[in-house]
């Protein structure tokens, strides 16, 4: 008889481990997955260019129904799974239905955070984390209103570019002295600075937001230098929180997220998490590609293989039209005894830096030119030796093909 298996959780992660499970042990657990979202998984990451009008809602679902179906999987979405029930091993719904579970998997993401502030909750303020975020933040294009984004990380230069797109005043505020700071160094994030400013952007930097003034709907953003931004709407986009209160009333341990350890299992055996709510020695990372890791790492794990989960190589793309950045691993070289080879040339436009130690690319940024960059990512996480190529390897990976051609 096939074990029950609960996956709570529709998003990217769930979608993968269901995949990787098929894959591999087809028929051996009875899936059911638990996704809130009243719609069917979709791929986060193109949320961005949805909101820029590149591509549309139906590009961006991940599996058609027959997928599911395919595979034996009972597909319950705009369902919340409400309580986790460790020792009688049941999941109660927003609906009241209580499912057994032999085995069970947290794959819940992560929620954007909206901090403590007044006017956060003014109507005319967004976060950007789902379709329905994107379908009110685009509410805004064609009405001529002033945007304001707080936050000059990823995703908020994503939201910045992809309703200055469609001809919004936008500004940027962020808190910090440069943008994108934990993926870029201070080169690379003073020309991107340049360049998301020629796509007529306005950036802060060194931007405290003290309060959303408005009455009855937001009006404006006030800093804490005392300056005030007019705004008939403002998208918050300071940073994801793992989702972890359902774990969290299960009695599992979190920190920042629901800690597992190597195999992915909480401290209960049988229940584990994935993705953005996972912490992984110390870790939550808030990328896909870790997701998608540690999914297929528990398929293995589930489907017999004693394989264990070592960690992920954090690697980031801004996906943002002509401006091309790619940052990996130890980008700013902390690692005693790092080197950094550095190519700069500002008036191209291009900069790269690879961070080595002993031998082997832990790190680097590329901007302007990202061409190489899942090349020297492949370096990084397989720690091979570059000994034989480091002279040449800034020009990237294979210097000597591109001399030929
Ligand atoms: C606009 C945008 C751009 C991004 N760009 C990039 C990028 O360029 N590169 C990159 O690596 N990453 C990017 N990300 C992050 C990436 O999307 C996430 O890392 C990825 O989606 C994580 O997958 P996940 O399955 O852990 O979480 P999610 O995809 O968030 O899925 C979690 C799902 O669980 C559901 N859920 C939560 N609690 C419950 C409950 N109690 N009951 C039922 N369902 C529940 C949620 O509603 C959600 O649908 C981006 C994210 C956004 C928002």
């Amino acid at each position: 008889m096939s074990e029950r298996l609960i996956i709570i959780g529709n998003g990217m992660a769930a979608v993968r481990f269901v995949e990787e499970l098929a894959k591999r042990s087809l028929g051996r657990h009875a899936i059911a997955v638990i996704g809130e979202e009243p719609r069917l998984a979709y791929n986060r990451v193109l949320l961005s260019a949805l909101l820029a009008e590149e591509i549309e809602c139906s590009d961006i679902e991940l599996r058609p129904p027959h997928w599911w179906r395919d595979r034996g999987v009972t597909l319950r979405y705009g369902a919340r799974a409400t309580s986790v029930d460790p020792i009688a091993r049941a999941v109660t719904l927003s609906d009241g239905t209580r499912l057994a579970f032999s085995k069970l998997v947290f794959a819940t993401g992560s929620q954007p955070i909206r901090p403590e502030m007044p006017g956060m909750d003014l109507p005319g303020v967004h976060t950007f984390r789902n379709i329905d975020d994107v379908n009110a933040i685009a509410a805004v294009k064609g009405t001529g209103a002033r945007v304001v984004v707080i936050g000059g990380g990823l995703l908020g230069l994503e939201a910045a570019y992809g309703l200055a797109k469609a001809d919004c005043e936008v500004s940027v505020l962020h808190l910090m002295d440069r943008l994108m700071e934990r993926q870029l160094d201070q080169m690379a994030a003073s020309m991107l600075r340049r360049a998301i400013e020629a796509k007529g952007i306005t950036l802060h930097l060194n931007a405290e937001t003290s309060r959303i003034a408005g009455s009855g709907r937001v009006e404006a953003v006030e800093l804490k230098d005392g300056s005030t931004i007019p705004a008939g709407a403002v998208v918050v986009a300071v940073g994801i929180r793992p989702s972890t209160e359902l774990a969290r009333g299960a009695g599992l341990a979190i920190n920042r997220g629901i800690i597992v350890d190597d195999n992915l299992e909480t401290g209960i055996s049988g229940i584990h998490a994935i993705g953005e709510c996972a912490e992984h020695r110390g870790v939550c990372y808030g990328l896909v590609e870790p997701a998608h890791e540690q999914a297929r790492l528990l398929a293995r794990r589930f489907s017999g293989e004693d394989a264990r989960y070592p960690g992920s190589v954090p690697a980031t793309n801004l996906k943002v039209s002509g401006v091309d950045v790619f940052s990996a691993g130890d980008f700013l070289g902390a690692t005693a005894g790092a080197d950094e080879i550095v190519l700069s040339d500002p008036g191209l436009g291009v900069y790269k830096k690879l961070v080595i130690a002993h031998d082997q690319l832990i790190g680097a940024v590329l901007f302007g030119d990202t061409s190489d960059g899942l090349s020297y990512l492949d370096l990084i996480r397989s720690g091979a030796s570059i000994e034989h190529l480091r002279d040449q390897l800034v020009f990237g990976c294979e210097p000597t093909a591109r001399i030929a051609a």
